[in-house]
């Protein structure tokens, strides 16, 4: 069975395992159905998420134009502590900026690979950890804007990494941590903004990954540059299909592409 859409990123419910959906314009897929079965991706072409015309990707899932361009892109959705629509100021579209940035906000700790710090929108958890894979999270800071949890983001990131390494969440190469007792270390670092907004009584979220095989090497599959690719599926971790032969496919870092599964 062929199927043909522009790739998103998964959908996932959150259950034990977490559950995956790829969404195309006319199908759904269940992909925790695919573990144990070959699947054929070819690359046929692109769709730009924002104007829709085939052109080559520049960075999440926009052309070039639409992400110099487009509210969806500006630079306060990777840095929020650029965030100004608390002051009625516009980036791009004010209207647009008080959407998102005028909601309650979370700044959280996740652990895929190692304990990280980020910020999403309250109503993008657990997507958001899903999203990295990590197998334990906690909040500890619930703010009512985007600015001041980008400003506590950033104090904190003195003290915790904002990164993770991608690597070793596949391969599974991680360690338990207590992240109350981080969330308790770092209390003093936070901002004097955003203080009264610590959360002290939650307890770490665990999450599950559907995966029966973990990659040893991991490599990154290019599909511009290979343009099809055969493999048995193993698993669904963060954004990242991961085959049998080691090869794993970032879906979110490949949003735009227009594909033919066959399944
Ligand atoms: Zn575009």
């Amino acid at each position: 069975m062929i199927y043909k859409g522009v790739l998103t990123k998964m959908q996932t419910e959150f259950l034990d395992p977490i559950q995956y959906y790829l969404v195309f314009e006319n199908d759904f897929i269940h992909m925790n159905q695919l573990i144990n079965k070959t699947i054929s991706i070819k690359l046929v072409g692109h769709q730009c998420l924002s104007c829709g015309l085939d052109r080559p990707i520049f960075r999440q899932g926009f052309c070039r134009s639409c992400f110099f361009e487009q509210p969806t892109a500006g630079d306060w959705i990777m840095r929020p502590e650029l965030s100004t629509a608390h002051l009625g100021r516009e980036d791009r579209d004010l209207e647009y900026e008080k959407k998102i940035q005028l909601q309650p906000h979370i700044v959280y700790l996740a652990n895929s690979s190692n304990v990280k710090v980020g910020v999403t929108r309250k109503s993008q958890i657990p997507t958001r950890w899903i999203d990295q894979g990590a197998h334990e999270a906690i909040e500890i800071v619930e703010v009512p804007n985007r600015y001041l949890a980008g400003i506590t983001e950033v104090a904190l990131k003195d003290y915790v990494s904002d990164k993770t390494n991608w690597r070793n969440m596949l391969k599974n190469d991680l360690k338990d941590e207590d992240l109350v007792s981080w969330r308790e270390r770092l209390k003093t670092h936070i901002p004097e903004e955003a203080k009264a907004y610590f959360i002290e009584n939650n307890q770490e979220t665990n999450l599950v990954f559907p995966v029966e095989q973990y990659p040893t090497k991991p490599r990154s599959l290019n599909l511009s540059k290979v343009q099809q690719y055969q493999g048995v599926l193993k698993g669904l971790k963060g954004q990242y299909l991961i085959f049998e032969d080691d090869t794993v496919f970032n879906i979110r870092a490949n949003e735009g592409l227009v594909v033919e599964l066959d399944l």
